[in-house]
């Protein structure tokens, strides 16, 4: 256990929900207001919490194997640098691999544009039992196609109902959704780009584009205020997570999934066999 005070999944969970009214620009990017302690116990808290999720997980994939048709979807978006690959890495890594199924959405294929913007998100869903994330998602379809007019206004302002109903649609099959945006402000951006350009292990991971992506700043904050507002639904609520810090960012998102884990409080499936009988077959092996 970390050496911090004793903390609450849910309550992490519940101060970063974003509700309707709330704006964006009032949210915090760097404040470490849920931290058990500081750096170092709030680290060991996140470990232990990822060796319960990790638990959790086995469960939900048994349930699966058992016939349990429930799922746990977790939605990454954020800005360029705002960590949504780290977060994969660190946070949904801890899990046992055959069990989660990660999708990060490019810019569509001709084959995608040529469907409906929900054909190639529906696909991507998780199988029951497992844990999907989704690295950006139908969210970047009222986000980036806003901001830059890459369909007219007449068909992206139709799409948070669309989205909405799609939302709505999947928690009802059984399917947990935890949306989450990482949310950095933009000093930290130009830290995070300026490091990938000092250590030629990061260049890989430096884009010119987002150069040019973050003179659209402010219009994206606004396109991010309008799709937290107006897709922030009971089944299916925001998080905007702090993500300035990155063990404080994991620290929060290891408890949203946490408490979305003991919330499904998903059961192993009970034998469909005689488990006396079994055993008596196995000791008399040879
Ligand atoms: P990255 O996440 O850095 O690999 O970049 C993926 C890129 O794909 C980003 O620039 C996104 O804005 C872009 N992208 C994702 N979804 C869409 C979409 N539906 N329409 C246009 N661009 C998209
Ligand atoms: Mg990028």
């Amino acid at each position: 256990m970390g050496k911090g005070r004793q903390t609450d999944p849910q309550q992490v969970a519940s101060a970063y929900e974003f509700r309707p009214g709330d704006l964006l620009a009032d949210r915090a990017t760097d404040e470490p207001r849920t931290a058990p302690g500081d750096r170092a116990d709030t680290e060991a808290a996140t470990r232990d919490l990822l060796e319960e999720l990790a638990t959790m997980q086995e469960r939900l994939y048994a349930e699966g194997v058992g016939g349990g048709q429930r799922s746990l979807l977790l939605l990454l978006q954020g800005m360029d640098t705002s960590g949504k690959d780290g977060s994969v890495r660190r946070v949904v890594g801890s899990m046992n691999p055959a069990g989660v199924r990660i999708t990060s959405f490019k810019k569509p294929t001709d084959e995608e544009l040529s469907h409906d913007f929900l054909w190639r998100i529906d696909r991507a869903l998780p199988p029951a039992g497992h844990v999907g994330v989704f690295n950006r998602s139908q969210y970047e379809d009222v986000l980036v196609v806003r901001v830059h007019d890459l369909v007219p206004e007449s068909e992206w302002s139709t799409r948070y109902e669309r989205i909405n109903e799609f939302e709505r649609r999947i928690v009802d099959a059984g399917t947990h959704l935890v949306k989450v945006m990482l949310h950095i402000s933009k000093a930290e951006q130009k830290e995070r780009l300026a490091e990938r350009l000092e250590d030629p292990t990061k260049y890989w991971k430096y884009n010119a584009g987002d150069l040019h992506e973050r003179t659209f700043w402010d219009s994206y904050q606004a396109a991010y205020q309008d799709a937290l507002s107006r897709c922030t639904t009971d089944s299916a609520p925001w998080y905007v997570v702090p993500g300035d810090r990155k063990w404080y960012r994991d620290w929060v998102l290891a408890n949203l999934l946490v408490d979305a884990l003991r919330d499904m409080s998903p059961t192993y499936p009970p034998p469909d066999f005689d488990v006396a009988e079994q055993r008596r077959l196995v000791a008399a092996l040879d």
